[in-house]
């Protein structure tokens, strides 16, 4: 059957923490659509068990352990990935670590700057490397590419206790927005998504987060819930629409924006 605006035949895709939560939604929203994904995560094991379930959708899928707070890492991860597939058409910035505690009165400098490291440095050199791809690529007579970023509420609000976190999200934010406005004319997109409160890893979900019902909800979901217009937590299962759209012809003029995937939480706070 054809998949129409969405098809991803001959597409490669990488998403950084596709092994779970969010991630791997993004990962399996690619694979329905007939795009190859590769997946990134520190986890061998975690890894494997992803990509063979990707592998069941028809597509290629392969992981590397790639720890995106190096540089070293990152750029080692394309070079495989450009000797096993030969192009990335979409790069997905995803991989992140939960926001602890950082009080802005009591972090330390090494809290904030390990958040950092991971989640605001391993997005930019992920989405760097990944955009230096699609630029060559564009000179040589094929322009595009997608480049997306998993940013958070705290984009937009004032949480407390969550100082590291939220400069990383906000920082890449704008990030994604001079990218969006320099690569433009290689017609390569850049897009952040700012999710609500979804049921993974990071929340006490685990890693498949298949939406469930409400009496499997626990207080904080059903406290996250009573914020959202479609009361409910958010689930991985949420976020493979939206990764089929930006990685495809679909979303071929939208760039330079953040896609709030939240039950529209934010609007009711
Ligand atoms: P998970 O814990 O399920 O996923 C995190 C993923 O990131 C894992 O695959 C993990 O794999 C990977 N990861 C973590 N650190 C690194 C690293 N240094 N290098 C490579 N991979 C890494 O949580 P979520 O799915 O919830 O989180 C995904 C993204 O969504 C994050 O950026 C998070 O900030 C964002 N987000 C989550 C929200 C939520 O409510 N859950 C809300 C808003 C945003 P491994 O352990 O194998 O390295």
């Amino acid at each position: 059957m054809s998949k129409g605006l969405f098809d991803l035949s001959g597409k490669v895709a990488l998403v950084t923490g596709g092994n779970s939560g969010i991630g791997l939604g993004f990962a399996r929203g690619i694979a329905k659509q007939g795009g190859d994904v590769v997946i990134w995560g520190r986890n061998a094991d975690k890894n494997a068990e992803a990509v063979e379930e990707l592998k069941g959708f028809g597509v290629r899928a392969s992981a590397n352990s790639v720890d995106v707070s190096s540089q070293e890492d990152v750029v080692a991860g394309f070079v495989a990935l450009m000797e096993e597939y030969g192009r990335v058409d979409t790069v997905i910035a995803n991989a992140g670590m939960p926001p602890n505690t950082q009080s802005c009165l009591t972090a330390t400098a090494e809290q904030y700057h390990e958040l950092l490291g991971t989640n605001m440095h391993g997005a930019f050199y992920t989405l760097q490397e990944g955009a230096k791809h699609m630029v060559a690529r564009a000179e040589a007579g094929e322009p595009g590419g997608s480049l997306v970023f998993c940013g958070s509420l705290s984009m937009f609000q004032g949480v407390p206790g969550i100082v590291g976190y939220a400069a990383a999200k906000g920082g890449i934010g704008a990030v994604v927005r001079c990218m969006a406005a320099e690569l433009g004319k290689f017609g390569i997109r850049a897009n952040n998504i700012a999710p609500g409160y979804i049921k993974t890893g990071f929340m006490g979900g685990d890693r498949d987060g298949q939406i469930e019902p409400p009496e499997k909800w626990s207080d904080i979901d059903k406290y996250f819930a009573s914020k959202a217009a479609i009361a409910r937590p958010g689930f991985p299962q949420d976020f493979e629409g939206i990764a089929a759209y930006l990685a495809s012809d679909a979303s071929s003029w939208h760039t330079g924006d953040t896609l709030v995937i939240d039950g529209a939480a934010l609007i009711m706070m």
